[in-house]
């Protein structure tokens, strides 16, 4: 490939935030509105949210590691019980299992999707007696959705609950065995489902998580969770109210809001999220196309229908050289991720190197690179004639 003599005007990020002056408008506003939290652009945010992703009830958080905690408390995770997530995701997946006192187990993953392998989870789950485990937190990993309808067969047959963690994956879907799209966070198979809106993710809102679901009853439960436990609505409430003012704590909650000037941007960018996630398939597209021409890069779980693209993840043989030198081109790509089991914490508790060698592969040679809404075209072709350069004279070397 020809030497490009483009150079970016900026450094260019695995992923970054898209604020537009609309959005600054929208934050102004509810600056100026009544109500800096818990006023009424909070309610309209989750209506929008749970219709985008197709679910009934939407509760907005502060971030995605409460939306996950928030989750653990509603289904109860209690000392001592198993939960099994992928090792393949970021530690909030897992530790909202350890904040409730429970265990967390891995299943490896498939190398070719990067996602939980279900087979090795229905291993895990055969190997035990009935009730040994409670839970399963399966993660839409670099927005490729895990196939829920399958997982929901394996959650009834071994008495699960599932929580979906969608931080990757607003606005992908898989297709079910009827040939339906099914969105990731619809509800349908998931008891409950999580999102992100840290800067990296599809929605940015500064710090921010949404929690979706088709359970009323979670739902009224979530809601009282996220605020100290406390109720105000009279359907709810177990004593007489003396007063105008009554309120009761009936169990140990949170604050685990998100103000109204962050919803206020939610909305805005929500308004956006088609736009940005359509460009993101473009580029991964485009990558696709490039690398299928690069011997020595190996492109996570090319062409899938439904991938949302929070990612764009290459495996390459020199990793550790390939992000030194990408770093000395103003592009800076990242690693996703250390295995959970590996981090100091999980070894603390017994985990170890060689529990789940797949994912210790897949963590020796991947590397997410630059993938956002702004990327441009010619930024693109910048990253992957560095990418080919590399990888050239690596192999050549
Ligand atoms: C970002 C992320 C989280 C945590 O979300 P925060 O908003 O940063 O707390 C959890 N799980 C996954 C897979 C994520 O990518």
């Amino acid at each position: 490939m020809a030497e490009s003599s483009f150079y970016p005007s900026r450094p260019l990020p695995y992923g970054r935030q898209h604020i537009t002056e609309a959005d600054v408008a929208a934050v102004t506003a509810a600056l100026h509105a009544d109500y800096l939290t818990q006023g009424p652009t909070v309610a309209e945010f989750e209506k929008q949210f749970a219709a985008y992703v197709g679910a009934t009830y939407a509760v907005a958080v502060a971030n995605g590691t409460a939306a996950l905690h928030l989750c653990a408390l509603a289904l109860h995770v209690q000392p001592g019980q198993r939960v099994i997530t992928t090792p393949l995701t970021f530690a909030a997946s897992a530790n909202c299992v350890r904040y409730c006192g429970g265990e967390v187990h891995f299943a490896d993953i498939d190398p070719e999707t990067g996602l939980i392998d279900l087979a090795k989870v229905r291993a895990l789950l055969k190997a035990h007696p009935k009730g040994h485990f409670t839970g399963l937190i399966p993660v839409d990993f670099a927005g490729l959705a895990v196939n829920l309808e399958e997982a929901r067969q394996l959650a009834d047959e071994f008495g699960l609950w599932i929580i979906e963690d969608s931080c990757h994956a607003p606005g992908g879907f898989f297709i079910d065995s009827q040939g339906r799209e099914q969105r990731c966070g619809n509800g349908q198979f998931a008891d409950l489902a999580i999102f992100s809106f840290h800067p990296v993710k599809h929605i940015a809102t500064g710090e921010g998580g949404m929690i979706t679901t088709n359970s009323e009853q979670l739902f009224h439960h979530l809601l009282r969770l996220r605020t100290h436990g406390i109720t105000r609505d009279p359907a709810d409430l177990r004593r007489e109210p003396d007063g105008g003012w009554y309120m009761e704590m009936q169990e140990l909650g949170y604050n685990y809001r998100l103000p109204d000037f962050n919803c206020a941007l939610g909305l805005s960018q929500l308004a956006r999220a088609d736009e940005g996630l359509a460009r993101r398939r473009q580029l991964a597209a485009q990558y696709d196309a490039a690398f299928a021409q690069v011997p020595g890069v190996t492109v996570l779980a090319p062409g899938r229908p439904g991938h949302a693209y929070h990612l764009y993840v290459i495996e390459i043989a020199n990793r550790k050289g390939l992000y030194d030198f990408l770093k000395t081109r103003q592009i800076f790509a990242q690693v996703h991720y250390i295995p959970v089991h590996r981090m100091p914490y999980y070894e603390g508790l017994g985990w170890r190197a060689g529990n789940f060698p797949l994912v210790e592969e897949y963590y020796a040679h991947c590397l997410s690179i630059p993938l956002f809404p702004t990327l441009t075209d010619e930024e693109q072709a910048y990253v992957v004639a560095c990418i080919t350069e590399f990888v050239t004279a690596d192999n050549a070397g």
